[in-house]
Parts: structure tokens; sequence; C-alpha cells
């Protein structure tokens, strides 16, 4: 039996990897649970799976209180929470599905602690991937939870070493904006914006996925879990998302995973690793019919190279994209800035930074927060 520690619980990642634990119940169980500040929902997840331990980490409890309801859980307030729920001797696997870079501390503890540690969160690993990577001890000690990598992971036979490997590449479906007019697409609203025609995710990635930032982001976390150049990596729009990622080998071979495009998939060979378990499909994943790929538009998808250029440029420029998404992203879901206005604020934020490189995962973080401050200056 695995212990599983999950951080994000209360999200659409943490949701897949429930799905799991709910699906097997003699392979794992869910030891603990975090969110942020949903604890209302957090303790519904701990009490449907007997879950004793569940952590709130932001540092304002919110709304929620503890209350008599709950004897049988213990409820463990604010950051510090995060670093004594991922040390925890009885913890096997410690799963981060949790949005932000609230976590990248606990990431290195868990690691430190000799944990099997999945990972979804991609700001971690694309502002903290170079720290973080120091402290990974064997192959398969961090395992990818995005499906793309979780896809590559497969094609390297499980594992993130590439060894023989040329190129790889990551799919997109194109989002809802694939086929949209184009002088049109600045004015998109956030609700359409945010209905993905595949995925169901968090709110923060299915805008992403609409601009496409969110591959240009996915091809620097391939590069970090992988130790592969950015340049041979390649985003490729698949809009029937049953190819999730490839490798080409340096012999002229091919590997390609195929799956249905539900995070079960990905959450279940990582969290089941190194077995395989069985699933019953009625279907085979692949099917009948076309299967297309096409190269993605720099018109139609600015953000995509926005972000890979800012990853060449290094570590500053990558946390000052992570920062400067956020802020664009939020703003846009507020209904503060066009759609078209995202590319243009996170382009301008990346130009108008004129510091040096981190020296430290504190001073990575902390330029998140200028990339912030970077796109909401130009809004005032
Ligand atoms: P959601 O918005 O659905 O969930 C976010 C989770 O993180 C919630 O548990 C939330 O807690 C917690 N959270 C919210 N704010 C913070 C914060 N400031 N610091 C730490 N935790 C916070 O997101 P997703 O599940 O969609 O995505 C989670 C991560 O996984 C992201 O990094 C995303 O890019 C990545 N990812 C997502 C995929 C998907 O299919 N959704 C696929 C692959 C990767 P609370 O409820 O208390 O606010
Ligand atoms: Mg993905």
């Amino acid at each position: 039996m695995y212990k599983i520690a999950l951080i994000g619980a209360t999200g659409s990642v943490g949701n897949a990897i429930l799905r799991v634990i709910d699906a097997y119940p003699d392979v794992f169980s869910l030891h603990s649970a975090a969110a942020y500040s949903n604890g209302e929902k957090l303790i519904r997840i701990c009490k449907k799976f007997g879950t004793p331990k569940a952590y709130l980490f932001s540092p304002q409890m919110g709304s929620f209180k503890k209350n008599d309801d709950i004897p049988d859980i213990t409820v463990r307030f604010g950051p510090e929470s995060l670093e004594e729920m991922v040390c925890d001797p009885e913890v096997d696997k410690v799963v981060f599905a949790s949005s932000g870079v609230t976590s990248l501390k606990a990431i290195i503890l868990a690691l430190d602690n000799e944990k099997e540690v999945l990972i979804a969160n991609k700001e971690c690993l694309i502002v903290g991937g170079k720290w973080i990577k120091e402290h990974v001890k064997y192959d398969n000690q961090l395992l990818p939870l995005d499906s793309e990598h979780n896809a590559i992971w497969q094609c390297l036979g499980k594992s993130c070493k590439p060894f023989g490997v040329k190129r790889m590449f990551i799919t997109a479906s194109g989002g809802p904006f694939l086929n949209y007019p184009l002088d049109a697409l600045p004015r998109v609203t956030p609700k359409d914006a945010l209905k993905h025609p595949v995925w169901q995710m968090g709110s923060k990635i299915t805008i992403d996925s609409a601009t496409m930032m969110n591959k240009g982001l996915e091809v620097i976390e391939a590069s970090i879990l992988f130790d592969i150049p950015i340049d041979r990596i390649e985003g490729i729009i698949h809009p029937e998302s049953k190819i999730h990622g490839g490798v080409e080998f340096v012999d002229g071979s091919m590997q390609l995973a195929v799956f249905n495009p539900d995070m079960f998939l990905p959450a279940l060979s990582a969290l089941s690793y190194p077995q395989r378990l069985d699933v019953p499909v009625e279907e085979s994943p692949l099917g009948f019919g076309t299967l297309t790929l096409e190269r993605i538009d720099p018109k139609r998808f600015p953000c995509y190279f926005i972000a890979l250029e800012a990853a060449r440029k290094g570590e500053a420029c990558r946390a000052i994209l992570v920062g400067a998404d956020e802020e664009a992203v939020n703003l846009f879901i507020e209904g503060k800035i066009s759609f078209g206005q995202i590319p243009e604020l996170i382009e301008k934020a990346l130009d108008s930074y004129s510091g040096g490189e981190p020296k430290s995962l504190d001073d990575a973080s902390d330029l998140v927060n200028v990339g912030k401050k970077l796109v909401k200056k130009q809004v005032k």
C-alpha cells in the first residue's frame, strides 16, 4: 500500500489523483491532503477518503474555522505546515498538484526526505527547476504528471534520461481559438477562452491553453525534466488529442504515446510506477480516422514564441515570464484587459527587465513578483 500526500487536493489535477486513489483502494491510500484556502472542500475530501491529516497553507486562514464536526481530522495552517506534511516519515509519494510557486521549498524538502515526488506544477519547475534538479537523487525520484511530459516519460521507457534522443515533441489541441477568425481574436471574452474543447482544467491553465502560453511553458518544463535543450523540443498542434508526446531517436526511429485525453491516465501511470495497473478500457484510445499534426502559427499564438524566447535568455526571464503571465491572465479573467493585450503586456514586461540572474531559489521566487509588478505597472 502506497501512502500518498497530495498538495492541491481541491484542484483539477488533485481530482485526477483522487480518482486514481478511489479506483485502487488496495494499492493507494490518501495519507494527507493540502489545499491553499478552500477548507470546506478539503475537509469533504478528507472525510471521503478517511484521511486524518489536512493542511491549509495560505498565510491567511480565510473563512475556514475548525469546528467540532471534524473530530477525526487534524487541520494544520500556514506555509510551514506544508513542510511538516512532506517530511512525514509515513508518506511514500508526495504529489504536487497545486498552482503557483508557493510549494517550491516543499518540493526540495520532499526530495531530500527520500520521497518519490510526482509533479504537475509547472510554475515551480520553470522558476526553480535548476535548483530542484540538484536535489533529485536517482532517475524517477521526480515523476512527470503533466500529460505531455508523462507521455515523453513513457516513450523513454518510464525514465527521465534522454538516452539516444534527437528531438522531442509535445502536442496541443489548439484550444478554443484554433480556427477562430484571426482579426476577431484580440476581442474574445474570458467566457469564450474558458471553453476548452478537450480538457477540463483550472482557469489559469485553460486561458494559457487558449493563448498557447501553456505549450511554451511545457516546452521549458520538458527541457528541465529531461535535461534537453529547448531548441530540440517542439510544440505541435494535434486537434484529435490522441498523441500527447513523442520522442525521435538518433537512429531515426520514433516513439509516440497515445492515450485518452484524461488526467486519470498520467496520474495512474506515475502513481503506480514501477507497476502497470489494469484499467477497464472499452475502446482503443487510438480509434480510427485522421490524425492531424500542424505547426504553431506565430500570428495566432504569439505567446508560445514569447515563452521560448524568454527561456533562451535565462533563469531571470523564466521567472519574470511566469509572474507576468499569471498577472496578465488574472487581469483578463477580471475583465480589465483584452485577450489581445495578454502577449503585449508579457512581452513588454520581459523587455523592461534589466536586472541580473537569480543566485538562489529565493531570488528566483522573488522575480515572479517582479514579473507581476511589471505587468501591473503597464495597466495602471
Ligand atoms: P486548479 O486551479 O484547479 O487548482 C489549484 C490547486 O492549487 C487548488 O488545490 C488550490 O487550493 C491550490 N492553490 C491555489 N492557489 C494557490 C497558491 N497561491 N499557492 C499554492 N496552491 C494554490 O489548478 P489545476 O489543477 O488546473 O493546476 C494545478 C497545477 O497543475 C498548475 O501548475 C497547472 O499548470 C498544472 N497542470 C494542470 C493540468 C490540468 O489538467 N488541470 C494538467 C497539467 C498540469 P484552493 O482550492 O484552496 O485554492
Ligand atoms: Mg499539459
